[in-house]
């Protein structure tokens, strides 16, 4: 197993100190399908539910990513790069996340023995925080929008492993199992239509090589804030717009890294990009919890995409699924 250029094609042990090729290109990652990979750092990953939920009158499969140790379903991805990250000797890293990636990665170093330093952005919420800081991580708050933040990271990576969710594809390999399971709980069918909250894409990222390693794709339709709509201008050949502050913290993205590669995952899957505005987002949180689903609002996003997507009904044969990516609870 080891990192690729996906421009150069030069290859990088996994545990090298750059995150990125000196060209510029960003890191794939090459495994060996007969390759077994040893994970003895486990917070009891489980199989999330798959329910059938009817929101208004649309019948949808909620995927219940809440469901993860640290609430979402950011710990796909951090179990398998904990893991592997242990197995190569890295012993300190620094992650930098809104949230939840920060949770998940700063939760599996603790259970590794790995120490974590954790750079959020300022607008990160005090529960989130918290719960970082419990996990013993180092937290450093960066003033302004979130790619400030992924800047700060850089330039005080030296000693620790940048064990970025963006750029180290051991998060996608991880995030990948997503689609295994949806394809498995659906009796090895492929579902019609996956509405995902896009900020970086780690999700989405997730489901498109984990559905094209199953042989067959869902269309992927993409939700961003309509506040912040990075993917949503660019596929509709629109200009750079001003981003805006959203409550949909999560996927407030204003140059997602790995735009190119969100942008062919969805055209593969012939699906598309829509945007949500607050109140759609809000509405969807509260519909939700009136069901008994109390979700934070970046999941709420991709409920709101569904339902304005289906505003005028779905054939009854399509198999809907809404991954709802993160707990309520901060
Ligand atoms: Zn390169």
């Amino acid at each position: 197993m080891y990192f690729y250029c996906s421009k150069c094609k030069k290859n990088y042990p996994i545990n090298t100190r750059s995150y990125k090729c000196e060209c510029g290109g960003l890191f794939k990652l090459f495994k060996d399908p007969s390759e077994i990979l040893h994970n003895s750092v486990s917070l009891g990953e489980v199989e999330t539910p798959l329910l059938k939920m009817k929101i208004n009158k649309l019948n949808l499969f909620l995927k219940l990513e809440q469901f993860h140790a640290t609430g979402s379903f950011k710990d796909r991805g951090a179990f398998m790069m904990i893991n592997q990250l242990k197995n190569v000797g890295i012993r300190e890293i620094v992650e930098d996340s809104s949230g939840n990636a920060g949770a998940a990665m700063a939760a599996y170093a603790a259970a590794a023995g790995i120490k974590a330093s954790i750079y959020v952005p300022e607008s990160t919420s005090p529960g989130k925080i918290k719960q970082i800081k419990a996990y013993g991580a180092a937290i450093t708050k960066v003033d302004g929008a979130r790619d400030k933040t992924a800047a700060a990271v850089l330039e005080a990576v030296t000693k620790a492993y940048y064990a970025s969710h963006v750029y180290n594809p051991l998060f996608f390999e991880g995030t990948k199992s997503l689609a295994y399971e949806i394809y498995h709980q659906l009796h090895e069918q492929v579902p019609n239509y996956i509405f995902v909250p896009v900020g970086n894409g780690t999700m989405l990222l997730g489901l498109y090589y984990g559905f094209e390693e199953i042989g067959r794709l869902p269309k992927l339709i993409a939700v961003q804030s309509d506040h912040c709509k990075p993917l949503y201008q660019k596929i509709h050949n629109l200009p750079e717009h001003q981003i805006t502050p959203t409550i949909a913290q999560g996927i407030a993205v204003g140059q997602p890294q790995r735009m190119d590669e969100i942008l062919l995952a969805i055209k593969n899957s012939q699906g598309d990009v829509i945007t949500v505005e607050d109140e759609s987002i809000l509405y969807a949180q509260d519909i939700l919890a009136r069901q008994g689903m109390y979700v934070e609002m970046t999941s709420a996003v991709a409920v709101a995409g569904a339902l304005q997507f289906f505003e005028n009904g779905k054939p009854d044969n399509y198999q809907v699924i809404v991954p709802l990516t993160g707990r309520g609870m901060q």
